[in-house]
């Protein structure tokens, strides 16, 4: 089958060569069709996506995505913005797992966080009242909000997982969060079998660093979402390790959660776990549950080891090597 590769800015196409070179030592029936997007493609094109892009995600329906830098001031879109867009990906999905290995404060972390990836103070409906005044608004929608409180709720289900809590804050942002939280309700009396919990943000906050393992599938609106799901990332060590999902009902576009890292562009020396663990989500998601259970696997065993990986995880490999360690062990 054909699917999308992105290869992205700074530490992209060296993370993407290593999800290419992992795709062949597995013989999987992948075929990658590559688009430039992102800073550097704007700096010579004038446009943040290769003509055809577009149309190939259409067609494929899949995409794995290297991270992208927004040109600053420049009147640039963020491709990550416009592609949720464009392919109404309304749900963005975090699996949140512990890894043997790397350093962080707690151990044996499994959560998954489900954002709500098209509205609320993200919908970009902003303002200037006067010169030193200015507005946003915060839109939710009843729509939105039982599309992914079901979203979640059909994922614990799927997943084996038991209960979902919901994010909210609606103790004082009454009409929208409270409308968020109706569909919740609405939602969970479909699934008596998993239970509903509902947890104020700030709260949610203390309650994930003291007690993290009380939690399994947790929803949000888009702005928490957002917060709470890096906060997450750090429980299990940073962002180095932490795929996401861009999920819509027809496409969905993966990737790893951490940014271009322009400090170390071009010197083979960048980590490329998050975006391999992003392809064993799409890999999971496409099927294929025996072949991303035998990458990830594979990619704990070298981490653990931790004999032949790169700087960032205290190691002095390439990432050359790093992926050629996990071929190994494959
Ligand atoms: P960043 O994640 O790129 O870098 C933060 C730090 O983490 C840097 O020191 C970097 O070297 C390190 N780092 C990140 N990924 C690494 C990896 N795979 N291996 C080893 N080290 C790694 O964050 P930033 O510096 O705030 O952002 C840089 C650019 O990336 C910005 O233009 C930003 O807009 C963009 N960005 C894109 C995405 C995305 O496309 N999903 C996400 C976040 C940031």
């Amino acid at each position: 089958m054909k699917a999308v590769l992105i290869p992205g800015d700074g530490i992209g196409p060296e993370i993407a060569k290593s999800v290419e070179n992992i795709t062949e030592a597995m013989k999987l029936d992948i075929e990658w069709i590559t688009y430039q997007a992102g800073a550097e493609y704007a700096t010579t094109t004038k446009e943040v996506f290769e003509p055809g892009l577009v149309d190939a995600i259409k067609e494929y329906k899949w995409a794995l995505k290297g991270p992208t830098a927004t040109p600053i001031g420049t009147g640039f879109r963020s491709v990550n913005v416009a592609l949720r867009q464009q392919f109404a990906t309304y749900a963005n999905v975090r699996p949140i797992r512990s890894f043997k290995g790397i350093d962080s404060k707690y151990e044996n972390i499994d959560l998954v966080m489900i954002r709500e990836n098209t509205e609320d103070l993200y919908k970009g409906i902003e303002y200037m009242i006067n010169d030193n005044m200015a507005n946003g608004i915060k839109l939710i929608t009843r729509e939105a909000s039982e599309k992914i409180c079901r979203y979640a709720f059909e994922y614990a289900k799927m997943n084996n997982r038991h209960k979902v809590t919901a994010i909210h804050k609606a103790n004082i942002m009454k009409y929208t969060d409270g409308l968020f939280l109706e569909a919740f309700r609405d939602v969970a009396r479909d699934y008596p079998n998993i239970e509903a919990q509902e947890v104020i943000v700030d709260n949610m906050c203390m309650q994930l660093v003291l007690r993290p393992e009380t939690f399994d599938v947790l929803v949000a609106p888009n702005l928490y979402g957002d917060i709470v799901s890096d906060l997450c990332a750090g429980l299990i060590g940073g962002l180095g390790f932490a795929p996401s999902g861009n999920i819509g009902d027809e496409y969905r576009i993966y990737e790893a959660v951490h940014g271009s890292a322009p400090d170390i562009a071009g010197q083979n020396i960048a980590n490329p776990s998050a975006l391999l663990l992003a392809f064993a989500l799409m890999l999971e998601a496409m099927g294929k549950l025996e072949e991303a259970n035998q990458l990830r696997d594979a990619l704990a065993a070298v981490v653990e080891e931790g004999k032949i990986v790169t700087p960032d995880i205290g190691g002095t490999a390439t990432t050359t090597e790093f992926t050629q360690a996990i071929i190994e062990k494959l």
